[in-house]
Parts: C-alpha cells; sequence; structure tokens
C-alpha cells in the first residue's frame, strides 16, 4: 500500500493561479532529494556509485540543479538534453549519453562535453570515430540487448522486439574494435525494464551483466572500469501497490558482483544506474481544474488539461490516482470518465474512476506526474503547454520553473510567424 499525498492545499493552487491559470505542474523539491539519497544508500556499498538521472523524464535545470548539488549525474540522449545538462553544471563524467540512432553531431557535442558515450550498435563505433575526426574518447560503453535470454514487460515491449543496443556476438567485436581504436575505459550497459517493481528483476539483470563483464574481459583482456544497470526503477501509480525494495536489490547486486567477479578475481567495476521515474516520478502533481461535467451514456468530468499534460493514461492505459481538494474525505460517490479536451476519444485521464460527486471548478490532483508527465506534451489540436513549479526543499513559497506557452510561442515558428495582440493570458485556457 502506498498513501498518496500532496505537499500543498488549496491556498497554495489559489497563490499559483495568479501567475499562471491551471493547468500546471508542481514538483516536490525535498521529496525528490530524498528518492535520490534512497537510491544512493541502496548501493552505498558500491565505491563510486552513480546515478545519471534520466533527464528525458523532467527535463528542467532547476530539477537538474537540485539533484547535481545531491551528487546525482544526467543521463541525455539528444542534443537538447546535453545541452541542458551542460547549462546545469552537468559535465565530463557526471554525464552519461546513451542515445540511438544517434546524428553525428550529437556524438561531437557529447564528446566536447567529455561525456561517456553509451554505443547502441557496433555500426556507431566507426560513425562516431569519423564524427569525431578519426579519434574516439578513451571511455567508452556498449548497450547489451539481451534479446530472447529476458522477458520485457507491457511499456518497454519484449528485448527481442527492442531496436536497441549489441546482441551479445556484436558486443566481443565492439569490444574488440574501441581497444583496436585507443579505448582505455570500459563500461557496460543495459536497459531491459521500465516501471520495473520486482527486485529480482534488476537482480537477475545485473547477473547478466556481470557474466558478460566475465567473459569479455577474459577474452578481450579489458577490464571494465562500469556497469551501468539503466534505468527502469517502477513506482507505486496504484495506492494498492507498494515501492520496489531498493535496498533489496542493492544487496543483491553486490552478491551477484561478489558471486561472479569478484570470487573469480575480476575487480569490482563501478556500479551506475540510469533512473528516472523512480527519483521523480512520484513527486510532481498536474493540477487542473473541472471545466464540464457531462451526462450522457456515461459521466464525463471534463478538465481544462489534457493528454497534452499528461500522456502517459491515453498512451499506456497508465493509472494515475486523481485527489480532489476539499473533497479528499468525501465518498466516492459517483463514476467519472475523467477527460481533456483533445479531439481523440483517448483523451482522458481515468476510466469508469469512482470519485467523490464533481462540479464545475473543482480542483483535481493528478498524482505521479513528476516523470514523463510534462515531458511529453505537444501541440495537437493547438494545447499550449503548463507552467511549472517547483517547491523549494528548504521550503517556502513555490518557484515558478517554466512558464506556460502562449499562442505567441505556438505561433511563432510559422513562416511569417503569427502574432497575436494582446497576448491572451499565459495559462493553458488561454
Ligand atoms: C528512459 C530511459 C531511462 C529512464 O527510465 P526511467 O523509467 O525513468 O527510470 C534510462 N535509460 C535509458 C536508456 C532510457 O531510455
Amino acid at each position: 500500500m502506498t498513501r498518496k499525498t500532496i505537499p500543498f492545499d488549496i491556498e497554495d493552487v489559489k497563490r499559483m493561479e495568479e501567475t499562471t491559470p491551471t493547468p500546471f505542474h508542481v514538483y516536490d523539491g525535498a521529496a525528490i532529494l530524498a528518492r535520490a539519497e534512497a537510491l544512493r544508500r541502496a548501493f552505498a556499498w558500491a565505491p563510486g556509485y552513480r546515478n545519471y538521472f534520466a533527464v528525458k523524464a523532467t527535463p528542467n535545470p532547476a530539477i537538474l540543479e537540485l539533484l547535481r548539488a545531491a551528487d546525482t549525474g544526467a543521463d541525455c540522449s539528444s542534443l537538447a538534453e546535453l545541452v541542458m545538462a551542460e547549462r546545469s553544471g552537468l559535465t565530463g563524467d557526471r554525464v552519461m549519453f546513451t542515445s540511438n540512432d544517434t546524428p553525428a553531431e550529437e556524438f561531437r557535442k557529447a564528446a566536447k562535453m567529455g561525456a561517456t558515450i553509451n554505443f547502441d550498435d557496433i555500426g556507431h563505433i566507426g560513425f562516431a570515430e569519423r564524427a569525431l575526426g578519426g579519434r574516439l574518447p578513451q571511455v567508452a560503453c556498449c548497450r547489451y540487448n539481451p534479446g530472447p535470454l529476458k522477458d520485457g514487460n507491457a511499456i518497454i515491449g519484449k528485448p527481442e522486439e527492442a531496436k536497441y543496443g549489441f546482441t551479445r556476438p556484436q558486443l566481443f567485436e565492439g569490444y574488440r574494435m574501441l581497444k583496436e581504436r585507443g579505448v582505455r575505459k570500459f563500461g557496460l550497459h543495459a536497459m531491459v525494464a521500465s516501471n520495473e517493481r520486482s527486485a529480482p528483476y534488476f537482480v537477475e539483470t545485473a547477473r547478466l551483466l556481470f557474466d558478460l563483464v566475465a567473459a569479455l574481459s577474459r577474452e578481450l583482456g579489458i577490464a571494465f572500469d562500469f556497469v551501468n544497470l539503466g534505468g527502469g526503477f517502477g513506482i507505486p501509480y496504484r495506492p494498492e501497490e507498494d515501492e520496489i525494495d531498493l535496498d533489496a536489490v542493492g544487496r543483491g547486486v553486490k552478491e551477484a558482483a561478489e558471486d561472479i567477479l569478484v570470487r573469480n578475481g575480476i575487480a569490482m567495476p563501478r556500479i551506475a544506474t540510469e533512473s528516472g521515474r523512480f527519483v521523480t516520478g512520484p513527486c510532481g502533481w498536474l493540477v487542473s481544474r473541472v471545466l464540464h461535467v457531462k451526462r450522457t451514456y456515461r459521466v464525463y468530468a471534463g478538465l481544462d488539461a489534457s493528454m497534452a499534460n499528461l500522456m502517459r493514461p491515453a498512451l499506456y492505459g497508465a493509472y494515475h490516482h486523481i485527489t480532489v481538494f476539499g473533497k479528499e474525505n468525501a465518498p466516492a460517490a459517483e463514476v467519472y470518465d475523467v477527460t481533456g479536451s483533445l479531439c481523440e476519444n483517448n483523451d482522458k485521464f481515468a476510466i469508469a474512476r469512482p470519485l467523490p460527486e464533481l462540479e464545475p471548478g473543482d480542483v483535481v490532483a493528478i498524482h505521479d506526474a513528476g516523470a514523463h508527465g510534462h515531458a511529453m506534451g505537444f501541440n495537437y489540436n493547438g494545447k499550449l503547454r503548463s507552467a511549472e513549479w517547483l517547491l523549494p526543499p528548504g521550503g517556502g513559497a513555490p518557484v515558478l520553473i517554466r512558464r506556460a506557452e502562449t499562442l505567441n510561442d505556438l505561433f511563432s515558428t510559422l513562416v511569417p510567424p503569427l502574432r497575436v495582440r494582446p497576448e491572451p493570458p499565459s495559462g493553458g485556457r488561454g
């Protein structure tokens, strides 16, 4: 069981609304730091352990700076994410570049920042070498796709059908190529699950990777500097679900490393992870107002937010808990489809959800919107992306860390741009 709480109240919402009308996202800085620390604690036994926060989960410099101060790194997969990490003070070995189908300029940017390049494909080694003028960085990592050796899950799919990573034989060839090209420090990476809460699943993945490290070390005479277990640590979206037992993951990974590596005379590599969702997911809420209640074949509560603000329910049928401000203790008296306004029938935050009786003007908080929430936003139907607020870890008033988009933002790339005057209010209702 997980208690679904909210670290701000309706008075805070009203104050934020004076600057940015609903909908908007609110993040809890103290909770983000506590979860980054929980991850660190689980791997406290591992010298040099680091989580590289997956920037794509919550791409905002305020969040990255918060995590940087807590010794977290950044996992980037695009030029924009590299630039944002750099501007947030994260460069060098604090940055992992785990991309796929990678453009040449992104390899160049990553190398320039001193980021650790995690190759997605054997063909990328020569491609990057050419992009970098014939010289690869001293450190390199390869991404392993275990294919049929590992079951996937609903979000990431089966490894066999996934576009990511090297096959096992390709890894042997890939590291040989890297060694020949002067690379001196090696890492091995895999990310085969998404939103997975089973500790044994991650331990099993670690075993697979350590076995490979042992085989590659022996055959190629190379030493592994680090093993990156990827991200995918899940969170309890439903109140009846439990948090993943990270300490059990940490203990299991330690046992596996001792078993497979240390006992066979292979030096213990540093452990890295790329967790995004676990760190920020439960620490973000999408705040929205009920605009309409409609009674036809079902009862619909229409919000001023849409799947442009939080796509997970529409994309994966994901559950997100909903709390109605002022009705926290009211009985769930009616069953609603909670919808957005896109001209897409899957624009629903909840389907057949028992909730307290809703009226226009009610304010709701949609939980667990801190990762892969705002970040997946888009502009279909001309929907504007919402504002983001951060509750500072030390307490005090919420800080605006992204304003809402305006119509002029939306129209600015048209040729010629379309200007609207005067600007309507900067919220999603504008
Ligand atoms: C998305 C992604 C992550 C982060 O996943 P979470 O589920 O947010 O932990 C980490 N690494 C890679 C390569 C990814 O694609």
